[in-house]
């Protein structure tokens, strides 16, 4: 097996997941956080010139939704078609993002191959019945060791766990331990960041319990196959969806598995980084390459969540500050991997000064002073200022791929100032009143340059935008559409003379009164 930092080899496809959200209820900036760093990875390697696919989904069976349906008189089945129909695949919308397929774990695709993957196991004799009793969780869907209770409180949600005890079937993940501790010694990039790792390595070295893969005190799921009386646990069932969104095992499958990451939050990391790959490992199958682990995302000091009440929904920020900014935001606000806050204040900062001011004006000045100067018509220069462009590629494209997308940005931001500080000290305004042609040409070509390779790197997190630029730059028609702009040819790509450009819109209008949405 290759080590999982290997970039995908030119026959496979770079294969990005989210988590299935679970649709008891709507989104929350939190799972748009995470659905957005998806989309701009694969962005961001489709414009490597790598085939790319970006899987998510939603997480649709359970007791939790169960009693969300009930309480909203309506069947599971109406219940989740109502949530994913309004509330999970418009915020994906509003968020621009570019899934290539959407995963739901009621469908005939999922369901199918859930039961296909316990009858082989069973027949194996990874299965056992058993008896369990303890600490169960409903809003996680999960049995809590008695250890990670806090005062008869989940962990996570700080609501009261109740105890359980059935007779259930259950997968041998104990007989997993040292197998699992092997993986993670051979792949030292299998689990991300460092502290996730770490966690899950100590974890499992203190022992696993095997754990219950069925439930029989309701009926919303994956009945299991030899014994009707009997649904397959939630998380078991869903596990699976990125296995199962492959084709897996019809002809094909292989091209996009081993996923390249899986993308979690810090709480369902267990489960992608142990339950998961023994899971697989059961059935022969290959481990995905990567599971990454974002922090908690705070508002106000406390965790992102509908259940204490501090939920946002993704289009409260877009309705006042767009897509873009959102995406922007996030990325460039936070540190994946670690957790991070949401204030309004610090959006308004970082929309005002970073976006509108650093790039959303240089983009209409530049393209106003080739207007204003040379009738929109890009002049000639022999001797183009670069701006160091080949060492910010290679430092945003090594930030990025790593999933680093604060370092990423900063660094092409670093670009976006090094173009304002040279049109600042060359002053073409003065230029253009002495008539020194030769050095007014110069300036505002390799500013106009400078804003196509901008547009090229920045097309990922900010694709609304950038096509604005693309377009106001005439960069189409000399060199084709921007999603095509290969990132590792940027700094060779140069904008032709003699395109016409004109004068590009505001990139980022003045937002009046954003305390507004925050009520
Ligand atoms: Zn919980």
């Amino acid at each position: 097996m290759p080590a999982p930092d290997d970039p995908a080899p030119d026959d496979r496809v770079f294969f990005v997941t989210t988590p299935i959200y679970y649709v008891n209820d709507k989104p929350h900036i939190g799972h748009g956080y995470t659905t957005v760093a998806g989309d701009v990875l694969t962005r961001w390697h489709r414009q490597r010139g790598e085939r790319v696919h970006f899987l998510t989904g939603t997480d649709e069976h359970g007791e939790k939704i169960l009693a969300a349906a009930e309480a909203n008189g309506m069947s599971p089945q109406e219940w989740t078609d109502h949530m994913v129909t309004t509330a999970w695949k418009p915020a994906w919308a509003a968020l621009d993002i570019a899934y290539d397929d959407f995963i739901r774990t009621t469908e005939p695709r999922h369901e199918d191959r859930v039961r296909d993957f316990w009858i082989a196991l069973h027949a194996k004799g990874e299965v056992h019945q058993g008896s369990y009793t303890g600490p169960y969780c409903v809003a996680c869907e999960e049995f809590k060791l008695p250890a990670d209770v806090v005062d008869g409180n989940c962990p996570v949600h700080g609501l009261p766990v109740k105890e359980i005890s059935e007779d259930n079937y259950f997968f041998p993940l104990s007989k997993y331990a040292d197998r699992l501790l092997d993986h993670y010694e051979a792949h030292p990039g299998f689990i991300e960041p460092e502290s996730a790792r770490n966690e899950v390595v100590s974890f499992v070295r203190g022992g696993l319990q095997d754990i219950s893969m069925s439930r029989s005190s309701f009926d919303w799921g994956v009945k299991v196959p030899w014994d009707d009386s009997h649904v397959i646990y939630v998380w078991i069932d869903a596990l699976q969806n990125y296995l199962n969104a492959t084709g897996w095992p019809e002809p094909g499958w292989e091209e996009r598995w081993p996923a390249d990451v899986h993308l979690v939050g810090k709480d369902i990391l267990r489960f992608h980084a142990v339950i998961w790959p023994a899971m697989l490992m059961a059935a022969e199958l290959p481990l995905p390459r990567k599971v990454f682990a974002n922090g908690w995302l705070l508002v106000g000091g406390e965790k992102m969540s509908k259940t204490k009440l501090t939920g946002i929904a993704p289009q409260q920020i877009t309705d006042v500050f767009g897509s873009d900014a959102y995406r922007y935001y996030f990325l460039r606000e936070l540190s994946y991997g670690q957790d991070g806050s949401f204030s309004w204040e610090s959006m308004q900062q970082r929309y005002t000064s970073e976006l509108a001011n650093d790039f959303g004006n240089l983009a209409s000045r530049v393209t106003s002073m080739v207007e204003r100067y040379r009738d929109g018509v890009l002049p000639a220069c022999d001797d183009p200022v670069d701006f160091g462009l080949a060492e910010v590629v290679a430092d945003a494209d090594r930030a990025i791929a790593a999933l680093d997308f604060a370092t990423g940005l900063a660094r092409i931001f670093d670009l976006v100032r090094a173009v304002n500080g040279f049109i600042s000290d060359t002053q073409p305004w003065t230029l253009a009143k002495a008539g020194d042609d030769v050095a007014l040409d110069r300036v505002l070509y390799s500013a106009a340059d400078g804003l196509r390779a901008i547009a090229v790197l920045l097309n990922a997190v900010l694709p609304k935008a950038c096509a604005i630029l693309w377009s106001s730059l005439g960069a189409e028609s000399a060199l084709g559409r921007l999603a095509d702009q290969r990132i590792d040819a940027v700094a060779a790509t140069r904008l032709p003379a003699g395109v016409r450009l004109t004068k590009s819109e505001q990139l980022f209008p003045r937002v009046e009164d954003p305390s507004a949405a925050s009520t």
